[in-house]
């Protein structure tokens, strides 16, 4: 359960003590790998997978989206083609965004969220009866692999400090899954809580189940997947996630308003609701998201 890509496990005393726990921050914004986060672990795993790397990999997001940017700059790296079928408007924020995939010579579509997995089926038909081997990475790589890289990383983190809890923002579930069996596996009493910044609960707490058991979890096991604060769903955010992203900002913690503002709103709401207190060792898992803060309207912020 070792060999773990290793971040930072860093103590945040001052912002700590304004906010009521002591605060542990896992730099996962900090892995070797640019604008990415917890993408790193998830598609480094998802590609070290396979035998060979197929000549084309294909996958789906947000035109903002982390998944799709650290994809297409690790198919760079590694020399396969990327394409990645996108949705969502294309503004002002859109352009930076598409720019950079352009940059890293990444072709794209963007489709209506209606529409892709139509594309994905042609543009896999296309490439496959040319001859080219293909393979489709699930969105915000929620894939099996991707789930264990984030159980060693729990693993590992649970070696380095006992919390009362782990809180991390959660989207298609593999980051939560694997990190909630890493933490199984300690057998020590720690909460995984999860901080919805996109689905409902009814909707997003059973691919986070499904990726604890893809890592290695009983069938049974507990999931805590919180959607009060999304604030407006994917994307969007308003005062209470600008307050969070504030506040970590002027304690030189980057936050951004669409995944670790929402996480860290959800800390203060649950110290606020008696939750945690000043014995509580609380560790923000910090997934990334810079690009999403530089990215974003800043007359939003
Ligand atoms: C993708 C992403 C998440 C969510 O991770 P999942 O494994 O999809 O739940 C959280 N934070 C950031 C910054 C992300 O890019």
């Amino acid at each position: 359960m070792t060999g773990s890509m290793s971040s930072p496990l860093e103590a945040h005393d001052a912002l700590g003590d304004e906010i009521g726990v002591r605060l542990l921050v896992k730099r996962d914004d900090l892995l070797p790998f640019p604008l990415a986060g917890n993408k790193v672990r998830k598609i480094t795993a998802e590609l070290d997978s396979f035998e060979s790397l197929p000549e084309l990999l294909i996958s789906n997001g947000a035109i903002g989206s982390n998944h799709c940017r650290t994809l297409a700059m690790m198919g760079a790296q590694r020399g396969a083609r990327v394409h990645l079928v996108l949705h969502g408007e294309v503004d002002n924020n859109a352009q930076v965004a598409l720019r950079l995939l352009k940059d890293l010579n990444a072709s794209f579509t963007v489709v209506n969220p209606d529409g892709i997995s139509q594309a994905i089926h042609e543009i896999k038909e296309s490439a496959l009866s040319l001859g080219n081997p293909v393979h489709v990475i699930a969105g915000g790589c929620h894939t099996a692999a991707g789930a264990r890289a984030y159980r060693d990383a729990a693993a590992d983190l649970m070696d380095e400090c006992s919390p009362t809890a782990i809180v991390v923002a959660s989207g298609t579930g593999a980051t939560q899954g694997g990190i909630i069996a890493g933490v199984e596996g300690h057998k020590l009493d720690c909460d995984v809580i999860g901080i919805s910044i996109a689905r409902p609960a009814g909707r997003g707490a059973e691919p986070v189940r499904e990726a604890a058991r893809w890592a290695g979890t009983s069938e049974n096991v507990d999931i805590t997947f919180l959607d009060e604060y999304r604030d407006g769903g994917y994307g969007l955010h308003g005062s209470e996630t600008d307050d969070a992203v504030k506040m970590g900002w002027a304690y030189g913690l980057p936050l951004d308003p669409v995944y670790t503002g929402k996480a860290f709103a959800g800390i203060l709401d649950l110290i606020a609701q008696g939750r945690f207190n000043r014995e509580s060792t609380v560790v923000l898992w910090h997934t990334g998201g810079l690009a999403n803060y530089l990215f974003s309207n800043q007359e939003n912020l």
